[in-house]
């Protein structure tokens, strides 16, 4: 579970990105979070894994308390979330599978990610990661002859191959055409489900929301201003 309290941000610059947030979040809900730019959507995101530090409140993920951690705590809850972003954030040179098995970072020793020598079990970990966004056939193209959708499911994989908790998505779609933008939130909504994975996803658009969240969350200026079952929510009773 995800529990924020009376949580407040405000930026050094003195922008108030979270106002009083509180907010909790069942194991397995698959949430979407809209607003516009600037509504603190990234900051919500970047607050779960403690990379934004809340400047008062409280917020609990997965029990751990998140402005308490230590770095050995930090690192546990980071290794719990795993992260989609915009730009994907893939390196290109290098194979898809490659890409994938960097999502094992957190459970592989150094010494073995170092000289690319990644257990068979992490192997099949990540392959299967592959498999469910359907692209395991391209495991040992470079990641830079993929299109953006394809670089996308690429992403998802990795975050899959992390075995979290919890994947949050940061505008994962802004960068993709809408029929590519579907295909991308039908697999996040699908893992979701079928593995139990708590998913928080950043949108710009309200129509991509309704069409796959169980719940959606509006912020603006760093304010909730909606908090409502999407349509998908009625297909779950
Ligand atoms: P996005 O809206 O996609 O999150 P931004 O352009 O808002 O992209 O942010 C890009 C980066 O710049 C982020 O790391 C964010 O934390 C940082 N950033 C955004 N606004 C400011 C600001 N006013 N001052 C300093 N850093 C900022
Ligand atoms: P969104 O993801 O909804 O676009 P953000 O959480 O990125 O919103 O930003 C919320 C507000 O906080 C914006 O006004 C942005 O400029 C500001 N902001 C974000 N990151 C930083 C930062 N690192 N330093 C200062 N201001 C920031």
């Amino acid at each position: 579970m995800i529990r924020f309290e009376q949580a407040n941000v405000t930026y050094a610059g003195g922008v108030s990105a979270m106002r009083n947030l509180d907010l909790e979040i069942a194991d397995g809900e698959f949430v979407v979070i809209v607003g516009l730019s600037g509504a603190g959507k990234s900051t919500l995101i970047r607050a779960v894994n403690g990379l934004v530090p809340l400047t008062s409140g409280n917020l609990d993920v997965n029990g751990h308390d998140v402005p308490n951690l230590d770095r050995k705590g930090r690192r546990a809850l980071r290794s719990e979330v795993g992260m989609i972003f915009q730009g994907f954030n893939l390196v290109d040179r290098t194979t898809v599978l490659n890409n994938v098995l960097m999502g094992r970072l957190h459970q592989v020793p150094t010494w073995r990610t170092l000289i690319g020598k990644y257990p068979q079990a992490d192997i099949d970990i990540a392959a299967r990661a592959l498999d469910r966004v359907e692209i395991v056939d391209r495991a040992y193209v470079r990641a830079t002859n993929l299109s953006g959708g394809q670089r996308q499911r690429v992403g998802i994989a990795r975050a899959l191959a992390q075995e979290p908790k919890i994947i949050l998505a940061d505008e994962p779609v802004a960068s993709l055409d809408p029929p590519t933008s579907h295909v991308v939130m039908k697999y996040l909504q699908q893992i979701s489900r079928e593995l139990g994975i708590t998913t928080i996803v950043n949108l710009h658009f309200l129509d991509l929301a309704t069409a796959y969240a169980d719940r959606i969350i509006g912020l603006r200026d760093g304010e909730l201003v909606f908090d409502g079952p999407g349509s998908a929510a009625d297909e779950n009773t």
